[in-house]
């Protein structure tokens, strides 16, 4: 494993999911990592499961608040002396078919997932820069690339992720930072739990490794591109989907 001491990791939405398992990989691999959320039990409950509890740092924190990222970025600096890493994975889903979907369903699923993602890169930039090995990772997901009947703001909103992922990759490259996008496919957590019926057994014909993916399977995948040995890679989508998308 490689090994992430001295590093210092900010991930937005830590508290549970995809991103308490990637709180939990870089605390293992020695890293200090600072995580936000709005859940302040949840927190108490990530960090003792990352196995590292001193090397977590909670901050409650709304991604879609300019002063809550910028909370969060000076925590992380504080915590971590400096910050090397930025994983932005909080999100949320307000699916509704387009005739349905109201304008606060469209509207707070971009301010989180989307503008969410702006705020706590913009404050984290500087930082980043500093960093001798400065990595932007950003969770967007399949339905990003492919679009989903019932997520026309979820899929916009990744989408989005994506442009915004390559534009800054080709922006901070000449400061050494790298920025790339992770694509879950259909990953078991809060978030696919409530499915409906039937919702599960057809998405699974459309996987070809035959099995839900684990929020472990999405930390494995940002830890590599926040190592070293991924230091050459940048402006890129990696799919962590089971062969859905290829
Ligand atoms: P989850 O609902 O289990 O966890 C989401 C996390 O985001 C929680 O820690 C929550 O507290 C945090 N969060 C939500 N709103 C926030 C806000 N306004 N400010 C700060 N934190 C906030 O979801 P998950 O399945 O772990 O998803 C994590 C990321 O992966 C999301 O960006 C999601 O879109 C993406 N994703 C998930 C799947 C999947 O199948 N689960 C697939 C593709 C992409």
């Amino acid at each position: 494993m490689t090994s992430f001491a001295d590093v210092s990791v900010l991930v937005t939405g830590g508290t549970r999911g995809i991103g308490r398992a990637i709180v939990g990989a870089f605390a293992s691999a020695g890293a200090k990592v600072t995580f936000t959320g709005t859940n302040d039990a949840a927190a108490t409950e990530a960090a003792a499961a990352s196995g590292a509890p001193d090397r977590c740092h909670f901050v409650k924190a709304d991604v879609s608040s300019a002063d809550g990222c910028q909370a969060a970025v000076d925590a992380a600096v504080a915590f971590g002396g400096g910050l090397d890493v930025v994983v932005n994975n909080a999100g949320i889903t307000r699916d509704q078919l387009l005739l349905r979907m109201s304008e606060e369903e469209w509207d707070r699923v971009q301010d989180v997932n989307l503008k969410g993602a702006f705020l706590t890169t913009k404050a984290a930039a500087r930082r980043l820069m500093k960093s001798s090995r400065g990595r932007l990772i950003n969770i967007t997901s399949v339905v990003g690339l492919t679009g989903n009947a019932g997520q026309a703001n979820y899929a916009a909103s990744k989408a989005g992720l994506i442009g915004f992922t390559k534009s800054v990759a080709k922006e901070l490259a000449g400061r050494g930072v790298t920025a790339n996008a992770v694509a879950p496919g259909f990953i078991e957590t809060d978030m696919t739990a409530d499915l409906p019926a039937g919702a599960s057994e057809g998405l699974m014909k459309l996987i070809p490794l035959a099995r839900m993916g684990t929020a472990a399977d999405v930390a494995e995948v940002v830890l590599f591109l926040a190592s070293e040995g991924a230091g050459y890679v940048t402006g890129q989508v990696i799919p962590v989907d089971g062969g859905m998308v290829m």
